[in-house]
């Protein structure tokens, strides 16, 4: 009840908390304890509290002690006689300087996270299957909602999904679960409006049972726009070359059956100008069928024929044409099978004359023919330049190509794998590649007998 001297029964704790570690010999003073200011005695004022009120009180007080700050938790309960009288007080303090800490650090790298957040530069959404828990300015303007749509829950993952990109949606979440993050996918979203917004969607894993996660949405709208308007002017500036020189193949076939045969050297050159021309004419259909991909409408169409037979009569052409190499047909199928005969046509006259054009000095090239219960097997083997196996995958790439180290080139595009892959996947089938730097490549052809 004294408020000079504390009556104390200090444990070995609290001796370390308020005596500083010197033996307190029982009784100290307050003004000595070495967290409170003089003038301002905290301890002395809430021992006052409990005793006038008779209630406890629980309080988290900072002190400084060995001149740093540390934090105490109070509890200051009455003691109390027979008559409900207060005759004393009895407190514990419990040092919190460390878990208070964590604390600070956890708010501090939560604010950093919110900065991130509210900056609104990009979509920050945090959502599980059912619900969308959380999401910034940035988000809701991307999908045309409010912050009150999201109060009242009206926003759902799924909702705004369309159905085409539920797969994909899908396998991000397959991946999620594996890894704890998706690669960014290109996905679209539903505005509130109904109309659609392209977007680029990354995600982090937050838990995992129900999994929930948060994701960082851009819009790209305005990308798919000028990549809209490339893909366009592709198509239209191929479609207009198309016309000259379908008309310039005509009039240099005229011009062939209109010279005489002794005129040979006139023959010559009008042979090389519709090599040139059926060149031109490739280029032009395969920058076609890139935009007709692009937007999906490369379409195919089905006939039954003999695979052994047009695989012979592809490379029969290459004969004709080919002086540089001797192909060779190993094996047969002895199918029929079910596909697009011109765009399989398409995709094995690109192999072969890849493999023409990548084995220069190297001769031999093998065509193998196998079958399986359901499919047929076309390899086409050279033995030239090969492809390293980091470059293995992206050749299927649009646009990509392999330089030589020493900067040689070969012409080309860069498109003509890009499509034959699109074309046998249409088909339900594969084409893969095996080769070695330097010693030669084979790409294999799988297609199923009977397309459905
Ligand atoms: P292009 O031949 O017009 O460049 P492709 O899409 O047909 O385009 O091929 C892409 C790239 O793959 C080529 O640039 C080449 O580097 C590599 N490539 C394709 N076939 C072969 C092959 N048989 N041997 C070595 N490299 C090849």
């Amino acid at each position: 009840m004294d408020d000079k001297l504390l009556q104390t029964a200090l444990n070995g704790s609290a001796v370390t908390v308020f005596a500083e570690g010197k033996d307190p010999k029982r009784t100290i003073v307050y003004h000595r304890l070495p967290f409170f200011s003089p003038k301002t005695n905290l301890l002395l004022e809430l021992k006052r509290e409990v005793i006038e009120t008779g209630k406890s009180v629980r309080r988290e007080v900072e002190i400084i002690k060995y001149n740093k700050i540390y934090y105490v938790f109070l509890n200051l309960e009455p003691i109390k006689d027979e008559t409900g009288q207060v005759v004393g007080v009895a407190g514990t303090a419990v040092d919190i300087t460390r878990s208070k800490k964590y604390q600070g650090d956890l708010l501090k790298s939560e604010e950093r996270s919110r900065r991130l957040i509210d900056s609104n530069i990009i979509g920050v959404v945090i959502a599980d299957t059912v619900k969308i828990y959380e999401a910034n300015e940035a988000f809701l303007k991307i999908i045309g909602y409010s912050k009150d749509d999201l109060k009242k829950n009206k926003i759902k993952w799924k909702k705004i999904t369309p159905i085409e990109w539920q797969e994909s949606d899908q396998k991000a979440m397959e991946e999620l679960l594996k890894s704890g993050i998706n690669t960014p996918i290109e996905k679209e979203f539903f505005r509130k409006d109904g109309s659609r917004v392209p977007v680029l969607v990354g995600a982090a894993m937050i838990e995992a049972d129900p999994l929930r996660w948060v994701s960082f949405v851009l819009d790209i709208y305005d990308q798919k726009l000028m990549e809209k308007r490339k893909d366009d002017f592709v198509s239209m500036s191929s479609h207009e070359l198309k016309t000259p020189v379908t008309i310039l193949k005509a009039y240099s076939q005229i011009l062939q059956k209109l010279s005489s045969p002794n005129r040979t050297e006139t023959l010559g050159y009008l042979n090389k100008m519709n090599a040139q021309i059926t060149r031109l004419t490739k280029i032009i259909n395969d920058l076609l069928d890139i935009s007709k991909i692009r937007v999906g409408k490369l379409v195919t169409v089905n006939e039954r024929f003999s695979f052994d037979q047009f695989a012979e009569e592809i490379v029969n052409n290459f004969r004709l044409t080919v002086n540089t190499h001797t192909i060779k047909i190993i094996g047969k199928t002895g199918k029929e099978i079910c596909a697009d005969r011109d765009r399989i046509g398409q995709v094995i006259n690109n192999l072969i004359s890849n493999a023409v054009k990548y084995s220069p000095g190297k001769e031999k090239i093998q065509i193998i023919l196998e079958s399986e219960t359901d499919n047929v097997i076309l390899k086409v083997k050279d033995f030239g330049l090969g492809i390293s196996k980091a470059n293995q995958e992206k050749i299927f790439q649009s646009f990509y190509r392999v330089f030589d180290e020493k900067g040689a080139s070969f012409p080309g595009l860069g498109i003509g794998l890009f499509i034959a892959s699109e074309i046998v996947r249409l088909h339900h089938g594969t084409l893969l590649v095996d080769s070695k730097k330097g010693k030669g490549s084979v790409f294999t052809l799988t297609l199923p007998i009977n397309r459905q």
